[in-house]
């Protein structure tokens, strides 16, 4: 493992046991989270963005398996981890926020005995676990955090729910915080409030964030590197410049076409992606993206490409920008 990464996924490939058979959700998936970074993982539903964080925590449903590859955290083997290990790192080393804050807040506790709760590893006394629940929802934009200390969550509205999960996973400072589509529910003023929020909030703990997002402006905002997926692979890697100003990647260069704010045509049709993405349980021979590449040729429908380009830096899964040995 590279020391300067707090985790590093490497061929990462789970599958799911269904009624249709075994399911490749995601395929030798390589990713890796630099110490004090915001690396972005976008793609649409379906892509194995959710599998991929259930397998970095060991949360994934009882019918999933990983097949291959190794997850390290900290120089750690998180695969190789017994579940005792593994919950000591869960909520504390990593921490997670998910796209609706009501999974994390339980609605018949107040939110002062909910963030005292989870200091449950500090050796302090409750005031001082209360003083340091004040201090947390302060940072996150609480606005009299201290009287609202005992209120319960449906006395807030949604996006101060989000800002208190955000402070319950922060709370025990964790190395790497992860993002699970969380603003996708806001709506875009709120959206923007939590984005800054969470970037100060990173650069003063210094931790690492992993966000998923299907939303381009968001990652492009926030994030310092970029990792699309697609269909449970990652067909394109870079910074934020690489995947923005020069995409590589069909998918990619579709993806941003697509993003409403970087239209330039005043238009009542929002444009997509025509095609659906691939059916897991009848994947391709070639490229995981031929059914719906627009610049497919003959050896995409029968010749997987390969993640290439400069090591660890920017890099596609695509023939077009790979051409292969003796081509
Ligand atoms: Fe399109 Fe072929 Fe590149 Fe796949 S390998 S993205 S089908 S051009």
């Amino acid at each position: 493992m590279n020391p300067s990464n707090v985790l590093e996924i490497k061929g990462l490939s789970v599958e799911f046991s269904t009624e249709r058979g075994r399911l490749p959700a995601l395929r030798n998936v390589d990713l890796a989270v630099p110490a004090g970074a915001i690396v972005g993982v976008v793609g649409e539903s379906g892509c194995g963005k959710s599998t991929m964080i259930h397998s970095i925590v060991r949360l994934l449903s009882p019918n999933g398996r990983v097949v291959s590859g190794s997850i390290h955290f900290e120089g750690s083997d998180l695969l190789g981890m017994t579940e005792p290990e593994m919950r000591s790192i869960r909520g504390d080393r990593i921490s997670m926020v998910s796209q609706d804050p009501m999974i994390s807040l339980n609605p018949v506790l107040s939110i002062g005995t909910q963030m005292v709760d989870i200091q449950y590893r500090e050796k302090l006394d409750k005031s001082r676990k209360r003083a340091r629940a004040v201090t947390m929802l302060q940072r996150v934009g609480i606005p009299d955090a201290a009287e609202r200390l005992d209120d319960y969550p449906h006395q807030f509205s949604g996006g101060m729910r989000q800002r208190i999960a955000i402070a319950m996973a922060l709370q025990a400072e964790p190395s790497l915080l992860i993002a699970d589509e969380p603003t996708t529910a806001l709506d875009a003023t709120l959206e923007v409030q939590i984005i800054h929020r969470l970037q100060e909030l990173q650069q003063s703990m210094g931790c690492s964030i992993l966000f998923i997002s299907h939303h381009l402006g968001v990652i492009a905002e926030l994030c310092d590197l970029v990792v699309v997926m697609y269909g449970g692979e990652v067909v394109e890697n870079g910074t934020v410049r690489d995947i923005f100003h020069r995409p590589m990647h069909p998918y990619t260069q579709k993806l941003i076409e697509c993003d409403p704010a970087r239209m330039v045509e005043i238009t009542r049709v929002q444009p997509t992606i025509p095609g659906e993405v691939p059916d897991l349980a009848r994947l391709p021979a070639g490229c995981i993206f031929s059914g719906r590449c627009h610049l497919a040729f003959g050896k995409c429908h029968d010749q997987p490409p390969a993640l290439a380009g400069q090591d660890g830096g920017h890099r596609a899964r695509c023939h077009l920008t790979d051409p292969g040995p003796g081509t």
